[in-house]
């Protein structure tokens, strides 16, 4: 998407969120508008109290008429006060209300997404834009609008007095304005390439953060702690090259904005002075000016800190739109229902954008068969894995759950069918008996249990010293990655849904967790269609078939028997698993 179709969309998505609110913002800006004329109608008082008393001995001075000034300026500042606290409120009130409405509608979407729009984003990428960037918009709607509001307003509203005044001693006000303005905007349109490079190094700087935090145990284990911090490293430095570079940019056109629009005395003083003293403006004309004058254009402060914000705001708009508008799986409004639990791919193919990973797979898992993939590292095995319970939709072909087509099922129908245990495991930062529980919540602890004992993890639980209220985490129980793993097939039997999909990971090759695995899949193999994919052929010399992949294509199929009799490629890995168990003995 380019940059620009992405600002639009961030626009509009910022007026469609912002829609339902629409009254508080309103109000909230008319609120900031009446503050910012409260605000100047104490200058107005002066002008009329110098009037009143100039050239005067003071006891010819009409007292009352003073006081009623004094008073009316009190007022003033006090309504303006009053005012700018409500629009303070209701700009909050419906900054926190679109907050709400964005973060519910951006974790309904999520749970809309397919699984493999997660696959595809770090964490990095979702974090920041749940957080922060939606963070960002209550800053920008609870305070950077008012602020632009009340600046704006205080601009106009000055302008128009000085220039119902005096128009000549209004212009002199005026009259360094365009040039501070001119040399602001030609650095803005000048270095907005710069900005974008920004706003990705500091996206890609937020992500690598992350993953050198949350791959620290990793980094440590394979001492490449140098090399990852260097990643990392790189990524700060990029940001902080741009950040140097926007810098340098933007400090000549930075300074003359500042004198431009601070410095008008050096115009207005002489001028007002001169126009004085030649008796073509009144002392309160003189005095008026010299009030109003004076600081004029600092609110132009707030506008073009508005205008950054705003491009800032729009970024990240554009971030959140991208989630909100991301398409869901494709559901059918009525869905199939399934006829038996047999699993089975037609011609199936699969391209990661451009790259196609699967070609013409088929296959079919009877009900309550055992099949299993294997092949080397890239061959498919995983993605075609991830197809069943429908991360991507198949490029061409068909995935069935029977009769079924599995782009015709509703999604919780197509989940309700199966489990899927990948690699990246993940358990909750709760107690083992909540973790198994997520399997199925009406469990009861027998259930759990059992559930355990099939997935070989009931005595390593039962040496904890709080058993199944153990708590896993940083400072819970410390358990091990196959403990893990099969924590995960325990729960994942639990939901005892009739086919079961494994990807068996790499990470834990112990031979103890290794048979405890094949006892577990050997229970599982009893009553469920079950897919495996294997990076250790012991593990599924049982299956009822097994298919080769090799390149996106099944290159063999057959069981374990068969296919070290006519098998090419299953024979070398056989053999060449054969000499890793030598070598461990
Ligand atoms: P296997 O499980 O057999 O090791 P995979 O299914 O993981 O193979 O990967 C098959 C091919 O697809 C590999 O070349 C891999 O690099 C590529 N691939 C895997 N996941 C993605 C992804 N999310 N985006 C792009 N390419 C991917």
């Amino acid at each position: 998407m380019n940059t620009e179709s992405k600002s639009k969309g961030g626009l509009a998505g910022l007026i469609k969120l912002a829609r339902p609110h629409k009254g508080k913002m309103i109000f909230s800006g008319l609120f900031s508008i009446l503050a910012q004329g409260f605000g100047i109608v104490p200058f107005i008082l002066v002008y009329f109290i110098v009037t009143e008393i100039a050239g005067k001995p003071v006891g010819e001075i009409d007292r009352q008429f003073i006081w009623r000034l004094v008073f009316a300026g009190i007022g003033a500042v006090v309504l303006k006060y009053v005012f700018v606290g409500l629009s303070l409120l209701l700009s909050h009130l419906s900054a926190y209300n679109i907050l709400y409405d964005i973060r519910v509608s951006i974790s309904e979407k999520l749970a809309t997404l397919p699984l493999g729009y997660f696959n595809e984003r770090t964490t990095g990428q979702i974090k920041k834009v749940m957080l922060e960037d939606v963070e960002q918009m209550e800053i920008f709607i609870g305070h950077n609008m008012p602020d632009f509001i009340g600046a704006f307003v205080h601009i106009v509203v000055t302008t128009i007095v000085l220039f119902i005044f005096d128009w000549r001693l209004a212009l002199a006000t005026i009259c360094m304005l365009p040039m501070g303005i001119l040399a602001y905007a030609i650095a803005f349109r000048k270095n907005k390439d710069l900005r974008k490079k920004f706003y990705t190094a500091n996206e890609n700087m937020n992500a690598a953060m992350i993953q050198y935090i949350q791959g620290m145990p990793i980094i440590k284990a394979f001492n490449h702690t140098v090399e990852s911090f260097k990643k990392y490293a790189k990524s700060v430095q990029d940001c902080a090259y741009y950040e140097d570079r926007i810098c340098e940019t933007w400090f000549l056109p930075m300074t003359i904005f500042h004198v431009a629009i601070t410095a008008n005395l050096l115009v207005l003083l002489p001028v007002g002075a001169m126009m004085y003293l030649a008796g073509s403006i009144t002392l309160s004309t003189f005095v008026l000016f010299l009030l109003m004058g004076f600081g004029f254009g600092s609110p132009l402060y707030q506008l073009i800190i508005f205008g950054g914000l705003m491009e800032k705001n729009l970024e990240g708009q554009a971030r959140i739109s991208a989630i909100l508008s991301a398409e869901p799986l494709p559901e059918p409004t009525v869905g199939k229902t399934v006829d038996g639990s047999g699993v089975f791919a037609l011609d199936v193919e699969f391209a990661y954008k451009d790259i196609k990973v699967l070609k013409g797979i088929d296959f079919e898992v009877p009900a309550k068969h055992f099949m299993a993939f294997v092949g080397p590292s890239g061959a498919g095995k995983t993605t075609l894995a991830r197809l069943i319970p429908r991360f991507w939709d198949v490029g061409a072909g068909s995935l069935s759950l029977g009769n079924t087509d599995i782009r015709d099922m509703k999604i919780d129908d197509l989940m309700d069918e199966m489990t899927f245990v990948f690699q990246n495991i993940f358990l909750f930062n709760d107690s083992i008996y909540e973790n198994l529980r997520m399997g199925k919540p009406d469990a009861t602890q027998a259930e759990i249990e059992d559930a355990a004992r099939a997935a070989q993890c009931h005595d390593f639980i039962m040496g904890l010293p709080d058993g199944y209220q153990s708590v896993i985490g940083e400072k819970g129980a410390k358990i091990s990655g196959g403990e893990k793993q099969r924590l995960s097939i325990a729960r994942a039997l639990l939901k005892n849904a009739p086919i079961l999909v494994l990807d068996e990971a790499t990470a834990f090759i112990d031979p103890e967790n290794e048979a405890l695995i094949q006892e577990a899949i050997n229970e599982l193999a009893r009553d469920k269609t079950l897919i495996v994919i294997a990076h250790r052929l012991s593990i599924i010399t049982s299956a009822d078939q097994i298919l080769v992949v090799e390149e996106g294509k099944v290159v063999e199929r057959g069981t374990h028997n068969e296919l070290l009799e006519t098998g090419s490629l299953y024979k070398q890995m056989w053999d060449a698993h054969k000499a890793t168990l030598g070598w461990k003995l």
